[in-house]
């Protein structure tokens, strides 16, 4: 039986179509949380992604490592620890379409932010803004705060906060670009996100790129829920620094090691910087001199000798992503959430509206689910899902966050969720 002539909104045709995945086998490398004996529908990638089976053993491999090597482990085995870090270059570089040199793994999210800052973030009285959008994730609202705060300057004249425009709370393109023109000549920063956390909104990196560079501003991007999710082109984007962290989509654990770019026009820059002994030149180290000489590079923004026993989780989860290839997650992502969305639209759209834009160029694989009615109902039909072994995010008022990530997550994953969403109505 060909799946074409089945209702797709049926069980054998979701079925059928997970039986046709080329990357269906990709699943059996994660481990998936039980409900009542069943897999659950895991919804949540984009706050925490799964654990790679491969990644236990890793970090025992390290511990082993440590236990017959001691200090020598620096030098000695497959994986030295003192060049740990460029074991997962090439495959972050290459995920986030970059070059090697222009990434690093380092410390995490808000500490990127912070560090690249320091030196990309160089107000002016002339020049003195950061500009963002009004729903910021908290941390980088603080974070851009305190630089202004740090750099003499008042946020209330120094933070400019892009307004929604649509609808739905997500920002059309012409009113970034409009608000970039607008204010550029006073901006020296502008933040943005790679995908907005609540709307799952994605922006055109490479165009608010270019709008901001022809105003003079620097750009920088958080990429949290964009690393993994979208198929990027950090370098050909042309942005000056991006940060990310990697328990979201990269399945590298809680408070996973982080990652930042930094564009190659930079790599040999004066502009000033936090240093630290491992973002010194590699080759003279260890003599210990007292005068620092940046690594060129993202490398020499790092502070510290890295957390081995955290790095390792990186490097298998990258390697996963090195084998399933940018484009084939990229089309079944682009399938699956289109799967999502055609049935959320075609059942229960008396129940959710859809806020993320429909267009597949503005979003990756995460929709954000408004619930209809009264807050408590919302409430009610997620606590309704966890019940029913379905895993997906709250976020007050009224919003569900569902990812389906095209590593782990089926057809009959996104039937499951709607279907019991559709039996939630029908019982109340
Ligand atoms: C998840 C997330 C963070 C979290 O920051 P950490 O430093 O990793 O705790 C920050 N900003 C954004 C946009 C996020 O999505």
């Amino acid at each position: 039986m060909s799946a074409r002539h089945l209702d797709r909104s049926s069980e054998e045709w979701a079925l059928a179509a997970d039986a046709a995945d080329p990357l269906a086998d990709f699943r059996n490398e994660f481990h998936i949380p039980q409900h009542e004996g069943n897999d659950v529908a895991y919804f949540c990638g984009n706050s925490l992604g799964l654990l790679p089976r491969a990644t236990h053993q890793a970090v025992i491999d390290e511990l082993d490592h440590w236990a017959r090597h001691a200090v020598e482990g620096h030098f000695n085995g497959k994986l030295p620890w003192m060049d740990y870090h460029e074991f997962v270059r090439d495959d972050l570089a290459a995920l986030v379409g970059a070059q090697p040199g222009e990434v690093v793994a380092m410390n995490s999210l808000s500490v990127n932010l912070h560090l690249l800052m320091v030196s990309f973030y160089r107000p002016s009285a002339e020049r003195p803004a950061i500009l963002i959008e009004k729903s910021a994730f908290p941390s980088d609202r603080y974070a851009v705060e305190a630089q202004i705060r740090f750099h003499g300057f008042d946020p209330d004249q120094a933070l400019i906060e892009l307004e929604a425009d649509e609808a739905d709370g997500t920002l059309s393109e012409a009113a970034i670009l409009r608000a970039i023109e607008a204010h550029g000549a006073r901006v020296a920063l502008v933040l943005l996100p790679g995908v907005q956390y609540l709307t799952g909104q994605a922006m055109d990196l490479a165009s608010i790129t270019r709008t901001a560079h022809a105003q003079g501003c620097v750009v920088g991007f958080d990429l949290a829920h964009a690393v993994g999710n979208l198929t990027l082109d950090l370098h050909d984007s042309g942005c000056d620094f991006a940060v990310w962290c990697s328990y979201k989509y990269l399945n590298s654990g809680p408070g996973a090691v982080a990652g930042a770019f930094v564009h190659e026009r930079h790599a040999t820059t004066t502009r000033p910087r936090f240093a630290g002994w491992w973002g010194h030149d590699k080759s003279t180290r260890f003599r210990m001199g007292p005068q620092f000489q940046p690594t060129p590079g993202a490398d020499g923004w790092q502070l510290s000798n890295p957390p081995i026993l955290a790095l390792a989780p990186l490097r298998v989860s990258l390697e996963i992503f090195r084998r399933a290839g940018r484009k084939p997650l990229h089309e079944k992502s682009t399938a699956l959430t289109g799967y999502l969305e055609w049935l959320i639209t075609q059942r229960v759209a008396d129940v959710l509206t859809v806020v993320t834009p429909t267009d597949r160029e503005r979003r990756g694989c995460q929709l954000s689910l408004r619930v209809k009615g009264p807050r408590e109902s919302g409430r009610t039909l997620f606590e309704h899902l966890q019940r029913n072994g379905i895993v997906v995010d709250w976020r007050e008022p009224d919003v569900i966050r569902a990812a389906p990530t095209p590593l782990y997550n089926r057809h009959i994953d996104c039937l499951r969720l709607v279907e019991a969403v559709a039996q939630w109505r029908d019982a109340s």
